[in-house]
């Protein structure tokens, strides 16, 4: 934990084995697949956008006709009736509007909602080394802020931009109906703005992205500053915390008006264009209707379209931020979307033969994919009997714990093969795989919820009485009857807190409920005071009865005890047997022992 903070915040440029292949679509047609199960609704909302849109060009044409024959003719009846028209339309209008309205905020939240839960399901799926390769703030901000952003996109940003285009081309159309000649004097000032436009947007598009990189860096030290508040205040680094953190938020800070100022200028370049226009239209417009050539009504419809046109056109551009922030946004959800591993089910998976956990190392190799070079474990062969416990000693960083890791295939070895029952591991279904070898680690890892819902985390089906079975063979029972809302105790940061010896007593009753045929011990008592201890070594070896244990331990007893010793140094195995024949080999077992890497005394 004390290092965490500490850490390089670089991250690795290649992981293993992880593809990802997400520059294959671009990210908005990427979202586009995701309306795909909701077909129906989306074309719904498309045609009730295209009515609602459609509608909109007629009030122009009204207009032309109250100026042209209602006002010329000075007819009440005509302008009547065109207004009762108008007002009829608008009713129309207005339904078709609720329903494009309701459709598509419907389609957005329902695609993030499900994009939501593809990415955590994603997550769920990926290795360890894709988790080590970054940092949980990061991801966090982009199950979060991310998926917020998206939100926006697809519930308002997308319509509105659906709906400008629409009126854009539409109002366009009209305009050359009207009049071909005004319409392609005032078009001749589009091909140089939407070059502008889409210059402006792509520096846009560059600087949010460096933004929300900044914000996740920010987020990513608030975040481990804040789990690990206790260690930055013991080494006095709060001036050094708030200084960094400053920095990064006026680092931030200038991106952000950076930013604003491309935007402004953005803004404030197409209103120019705009009203320039405007200004010519009626100028060259004008002369026509002055010397006969079109009516006044059709200068009024003309210079209607053109505001329509023009307020399109404005959106649009503003809009084009909005979806370019969202655009790097969609790519970074879908590059979590798009990772796949081969750490996975085999498409044909054998299935699990009945064993009793035969376990077998045969000329393993394997080097950590962010540091390829360095290899971590050579040629290690290792055949385990079902029932019998083999303990892995070593120095730190001999490559015990990768030993155990690769059991379950949490990484794939980069030479040799594992075998469980018999059947090479990458052939079985991961599930297959893991349920039947559990770890007991050094720090158990408890959830936030009732002492019972831990305990069942292994078997959710688990009845009450199974579960308080399991606490009595781990001997917790005890301890958790004495708490006044016994196994309804909370545990973790709104409950109680447990001491190192209950937590890893309550993770063993977890153990024995899974009834693996494998059981991991990885120093699951070097963390605990000798009182804890023989509770939790007594819990242990209830657990270790009928089953093939791996135990990595630097007590001399449990070391003594088990049926093969495995002494490993630097990703070998140095020497291997029952303890008395190693003490009389006077190698690195003996060694282990007198430097009290296996503590304990020995009795001879
Ligand atoms: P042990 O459990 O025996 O103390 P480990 O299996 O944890 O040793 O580590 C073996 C070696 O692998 C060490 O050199 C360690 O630095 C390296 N190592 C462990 N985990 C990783 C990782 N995620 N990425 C890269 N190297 C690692
Ligand atoms: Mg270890």
């Amino acid at each position: 934990m004390a290092g965490h903070i500490f850490q390089d915040s670089k991250t690795p440029a290649s992981v293993e084995k992880i593809t990802n292949t997400s520059k294959r679509l671009s990210p908005l047609l990427a979202l586009l697949d995701l309306v795909k199960p909701y077909r129906a609704r989306f074309w719904l909302a498309t045609v009730a956008l295209l009515v609602s849109s459609g509608l909109g060009l007629v009030y122009p044409q009204a207009a032309r006709k109250a100026v042209d024959q209602a006002l010329a003719d000075h007819s009440m009846t005509q302008l009547n009736r065109i207004a009762a028209v108008l007002i009829l339309l608008a009713f129309i209008q207005g339904i078709f509007i609720w329903v494009r309205h309701y459709l598509m905020s419907w389609l957005g939240e329902r695609v993030v909602a499900d994009l939501r839960v593809r990415v955590f399901d994603r997550l769920l799926g990926l290795p360890p080394s894709w988790f080590h390769a970054r940092h949980t703030g990061e991801i966090m901000s982009r199950l979060s802020s991310d998926v917020t952003v998206i939100d926006g996109l697809v519930g308002t940003e997308l319509s509105m931009a659906l709906r400008h285009g629409l009126t854009l081309i539409g109002g366009i159309v009209m305009l050359l109906v009207e009049n071909a000649k005004l319409t392609l004097i005032m078009l001749s000032i589009v091909p140089p703005l939407v070059l502008v436009l889409v210059w402006f947007g792509r520096r846009v598009r560059v600087l949010s992205r460096a933004l929300q990189d900044r914000h996740a860096v920010t987020a990513t030290r608030v975040e481990e500053v804040v789990s690990s508040m206790q260690t930055v205040q013991s080494f006095v680094r709060e001036a050094r915390e708030a200084s960094t953190y400053r920095g990064n938020v006026d680092a931030g800070f200038e991106q952000s008006v950076h930013l604003i100022r491309w935007r402004a200028s953005l803004f404030s370049i197409v209103t120019l264009a705009v009203s320039i226009a405007m200004a010519v239209i009626l100028w060259v417009g004008g002369r026509e209707v002055v010397a006969g050539k079109i009516s006044g009504g059709n200068l009024l419809s003309f210079l209607l379209y053109t505001v329509m046109v023009a307020a399109a056109v404005g959106a649009l551009a503003s809009l084009g931020g909005a979806l370019q922030r969202a655009a790097g946004a969609t790519e970074r959800i879908f590059e979590i979307l798009h990772t796949t591993s081969d750490i996975c089910d085999p498409p044909d998976p054998q299935p699990l033969p009945a064993g009793g956990g035969a376990v077998r190392f045969d000329h393993v190799e394997f080097s950590y994919a962010n540091r390829a070079d360095q290899s971590v474990l050579h040629g290690i062969s290792l055949d385990v009997a079902p029932g019998q416990s083999v303990a892995l000693v070593g120095q730190s960083g001999a490559g015990k714990t990768t030993l155990t890791a690769l059991l379950q295939r949490f990484h794939d070895v980069t030479g040799g093969s594992i075998s469980f029952e018999g059947v090479d591991i990458r052939k079985l279904a991961l599930s297959d795989l893991r349920r039947h070898i559990v770890i007991v680690s050094q720090e158990p890892v408890l959830f936030s919820g009732s002492i019972m819902d831990n305990i069942a985390f292994a078997r959710p089906d688990a009845s009450p009485a199974e579960v308080e079975s399991a606490a009595r063979d781990a001997h917790a029972h005890e301890f958790i009857q004495g708490f006044s809302n016994g196994y309804q105790t909370q545990v973790g940061e709104r409950g109680v807190q447990l001491s190192g010896g209950q937590r890893q007593r309550i993770a063993i009753a977890r153990a024995i409920l899974a009834d693996p045929r494998v059981l991991i011990l990885d120093e699951a008592t070097s963390n605990l005071d000798a009182e804890s201890e023989a509770l939790v070594q007594k819990a242990l070896q209830r657990l270790m009865v009928g089953r093939t244990t791996l135990i990595v331990a630097h007590r001399l007893s449990t070391v003594r005890d088990a049926d093969k010793i495995v002494v490993l140094e630097q990703g070998r195995i140095v020497e291997s047997g029952r303890h008395d024949d190693l003490i009389a080999l006077h190698g690195t077992y003996q060694r282990l022992i007198e430097h009290q890497v296996v503590r304990g005394v020995i009795s001879a």
